[in-house]
């Protein structure tokens, strides 16, 4: 059993907790407050207080005046942003017990995971970006305007740190997405506004202490907690604001979307997913196929935005490769996060649950035939359940359809190439995708034919700092981590010097 740290337990004494702006912790305005709930347990571990529009215009006029006054954060110079942002790295390294462990208490996830995926993660991304605050370049063009009197030009680009950024999340990876926002915005120059899911938003705010200890400057990291109804959405409605960053739901997404645009605010979406494995009769080693496949969806319970949560089987192997993988499903171990040895932790939440829930049900009604799981509740207590796995003739049922974010797998078999690509292609979702294959040719045909940002050979999907993610079709618009990360929150300005 995990014995959680000093500084944890500190924290955790807090019951009520309040928003982080302008490098201290500030009451909140309004009155309401969210119960956080440890989802293994279902037991409140602390509350949150709902940031009404005046909670974010304090946030947001911090932010502003870190920006362009108060800490001169902008002007820094890049290497000594680059210093406390390393720092700040450094430090998320040497609190990770305490942060992982506060991650496991509200969502609910495997202490292991939160260790590497979440706190590991976010590390990493601050070390990646802490190094990219010194390569922020322009470029010089050679134009071909006529200058009169054997004048010249003198043209180039510049890139500057676009303004407020504010940052919007979901519960799935609550520190690692939030650092995948923060770390290229603060890297860029610009300041930010966090709004930390209503289901995991205290990781957020122990990681704005940990900035602070790193030497960042008041205002430059502000945490407004509180639901997407109405903190959220003052928010994105707000006129300062110059960058919304948001992942989440689709559902969600076209909300703000059309939040941003009522101010022409620049946007990131990184939105849902419903991603195809697609396993050839050629993978390298089909036991090692099915476990990646196994693991592709079932890894954080199955609330992944790249999950391969639709297996596409070549006929031939189809039966041996679904046995394979449900094995790989019945020897999991369901548990507490905290219980190391397990291997599949409970969902976030009573409601996330049930609809999870509602998607088996709708599976069973729709003729899909149970291969594997769908017992709701194999614990007394928690939001636990089975892995499950579904298998279909047809790509038409609502469990191929639509995202369902939990530990569910729909298997289709498929004739050949071209049948495969049909299917994994007729979705509304582009995120992800893997194809488990040994033919290299075969393997960069679907490479080039597949409608998805993100395309994995013989491996589940994994993110890494220097790789940019996001999704074609609904799943998103523009492109979050890599270099192209740290250009979402530039702007450019085109110069010329007619000398
Ligand atoms: P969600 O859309 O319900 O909520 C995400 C965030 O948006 C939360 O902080 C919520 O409070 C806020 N929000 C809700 N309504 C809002 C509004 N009207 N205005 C402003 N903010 C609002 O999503 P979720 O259930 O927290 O997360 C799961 C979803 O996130 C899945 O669809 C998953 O695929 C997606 N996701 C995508 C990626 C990616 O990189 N593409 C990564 C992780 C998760």
């Amino acid at each position: 059993m995990v014995q959680l740290t000093n500084r944890l337990t500190q924290f955790l004494t807090k019951k009520k907790h309040q928003h982080f702006i302008n490098g201290t912790y500030q009451n909140s305005i309004g009155e309401e407050q969210i119960g956080v709930i440890n989802p293994a347990t279902e037991e409140e571990i602390g509350q949150i207080a709902v940031g009404t529009t005046e909670d974010v215009d304090k946030a947001v006029l911090a932010a502003k005046n870190a920006f362009h006054h108060t800490s001169d954060w902008r002007k820094m110079s890049p290497d000594d942003r680059e210093k406390i942002l390393y720092r700040f790295a450094e430090l998320i390294a040497e609190n990770s017990e305490s942060l992982a462990q506060l991650v496991t208490l509200e969502n609910g996830k495997l202490i292991k995971d939160a260790r590497s995926s979440d706190v590991g993660g976010a590390a990493k991304t601050f070390r990646y970006y802490a190094g990219w605050t010194t390569k922020i370049e322009g470029e010089t063009l050679d134009i071909s305007q006529p200058q009169k009197g054997g004048r010249q030009n003198f043209a180039f680009t510049k890139r500057e740190p676009i303004g407020v950024v504010a940052a919007i999340v979901p519960w799935n990876f609550p520190i690692s997405i939030a650092a995948w926002k923060i770390a290229p915005a603060l890297a860029a120059g610009c300041t930010v506004v966090l709004k930390p899911s209503e289901e995991t938003p205290l990781s957020a705010l122990l990681l704005a202490e940990i900035a602070m200890e790193a030497g960042m400057p008041p205002g430059v990291l502000n945490i407004v907690t509180g639901d997407g109804r109405t903190t959220g959405a003052s928010l994105t409605a707000h006129k300062d604001v110059k960058k919304i960053t948001f992942t989440g739901s689709t559902y969600t997404g076209k909300i703000i979307g059309r939040a941003a645009i009522e101010n022409i605010t620049d946007i990131s979406l990184e939105l849902g997913g419903k991603s195809p494995a697609i396993v050839f009769n050629d993978a390298p080693d089909l036991d090692f196929a099915a476990n990646g496949v196994a693991a592709g969806i079932f890894r954080n319970q199955g609330q992944v935005c790249v999950a391969g949560s639709r297996v596409y089987i070549q006929k031939k192997v189809y039966d041996k490769v679904l046995t394979d993988i449900s094995h790989a499903a019945q020897k999991m171990k369901i548990s507490h996060g905290f219980d190391e040895t397990a291997q599949l932790g409970p969902l976030v939440s009573k409601s996330h649950l049930q609809k999870v829930c509602k998607y088996i049900d709708s599976g069973m009604e729709e003729g899909a035939k149970l291969i594997s799981g769908g017992t709701k509740n194999p614990l007394d207590k928690g939001y636990f359940l089975q892995p499950t796995i579904f298998s279909s003739v047809d790509n038409e049922k609502t469990i191929i359809r639509e995202e369902i974010f939990g530990p569910v797998l729909a298997a289709v078999p498929f004739d050949d190439m071209e049948d495969a690509l049909r299917l994994a292609n007729d979705s509304q979702l582009g995120l992800a995708a893997t194809v488990w294959t040994k033919d290299i040719s075969k393997a960069m045909a679907m490479v080039n034919r597949l409608e998805a940002g993100v395309v994995y050979v013989n491996s589940p999907v994994r993110s890494d700092p220097a790789l940019p993610l996001g999704g074609y079709k609904q799943s998103g618009i523009g492109r979050e981590l890599g270099k192209v990360g740290i250009y979402n929150y530039t702007t450019l300005k085109s110069v010329n010097i007619v000398y």
